[in-house]
């Protein structure tokens, strides 16, 4: 009985290290997706749809090595801190790809701490949006317009490339890129850099169908094309839909919403026949819950590409989900 009972035990030990060893297993994976890989020039991204534009930028080329700052599952970096880790990450980095527009707000932080880091702001010369949230700064989310992901793609290209022809080798040791190596990495950042365009140009397109068909059927069915939203990023995407945000509500885990802030909320919902409530999956969805009860307006879940399974298309493929969505509630009757 005894020895049943040691080996019983025993078992247990053993299952409950495999566990801890899966766990950080996928922990690791789930951070950094270029593990092992042996590279001359070290990016590393601010979070994921910076890791999605910067990996087709990449692909095919094993001289560069692409890490992402934060998990793939953390979504946008509104209030993130840096960590001891992400520093350390950083001091071995040879590029620091960020969104811009104040999405990384430890961006000084970065800069005082590296100050030979090469940073490429794929959010320059983007006009952004004034942010309903936040009174006075900017709407960060432009990724979600395809047009200006255009102009970021074309930021982090011309970034990477200007980079690369002014490599002139690598802090941390690793192997040198020669002048041939260049030519060919810079080339191969041009193509993909093209191919990624076309791809999402065509994504563009049917937005702008999407555009006419959501306007036709607001207009022809009286639906009014006023939204209330819950995150700031929808606000690109509602612009291109021709819609209106009537209301954005802000989810802060530490501040919840008070009964008179949610009573205004539904008064304005009322008040304007807002039919719609645009939410997303990694956000508590108790308040959007209220309020559809409350006045009859429907819940669709928007994915602002921010959190996935860091595929290269996944950018593509979020929004032509919410292609769909959009298409869905506005053919409802
Ligand atoms: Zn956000």
């Amino acid at each position: 009985m005894r020895r049943k009972l040691v080996i019983l035990a025993g078992s247990m030990v053993f299952l409950a290290a495999a566990v801890l060893l899966l766990v950080l297993y996928i922990n690791r994976t789930g951070r950094k997706a270029s593990e092992g890989v042996d590279s001359s020039i070290h990016v590393v991204t601010s979070f994921y749809p910076v890791y999605v534009l910067t990996i087709n930028m990449t692909d095919g080329i094993s001289d560069i090595k692409v890490d992402s700052l934060t998990d793939f599952s953390r979504g946008c970096l509104h209030d993130y801190r840096l960590t001891t880790n992400d520093m350390r990450l950083l001091s071995d980095a040879d590029v620091f790809v960020i969104n811009g527009g104040g999405m990384e707000e430890y961006l000084q932080d970065v800069m005082d701490g590296y100050p030979n880091l090469k940073i490429i702001n794929l959010g320059e010369g983007i006009d952004m949006l004034e942010s309903k949230l936040h009174e006075g700064e900017k709407n960060p989310h432009v990724w979600l317009d395809p047009q200006l992901y255009m102009v970021q793609i074309e930021n982090a290209r011309k970034g990477l490339t200007d980079f690369i022809g002014n490599f002139k080798g690598k802090r941390g040791g690793g192997r040198n890129i020669d002048e041939e190596d260049k030519d060919r990495i810079i080339d191969k950042i041009n193509s993909n850099a093209e191919a990624y365009t076309a791809r999402v140009r065509e994504l563009s397109d049917e937005m702008d169908n999407l555009l006419d068909t959501v306007k036709g059927k607001a207009e022809s069915n009286k639906i009014s094309a006023k939204v209330v939203v819950f995150h700031d990023s929808f606000a690109y995407l509602a612009g291109k839909a021709g819609l209106e945000t009537a209301y954005a509500v802000e989810i802060d885990e530490d501040t919840p919403l008070s009964a008179g802030e949610v009573a205004e909320i539904i008064n304005a919902v009322r008040q304007d026949n807002i039919r719609f409530l645009f939410t997303e999956e990694q956000y508590d969805d108790n308040i959007a819950n209220r309020i559809s009860e409350e006045t009859g307006a429907q819940i669709y879940i928007i994915d602002s590409a921010v959190t996935g399974d860091a595929e290269k298309d996944s950018y593509l493929k979020a929004m032509r989900k919410n292609i769909d969505t959009l298409k869905g509630a506005f053919e409802e009757p």
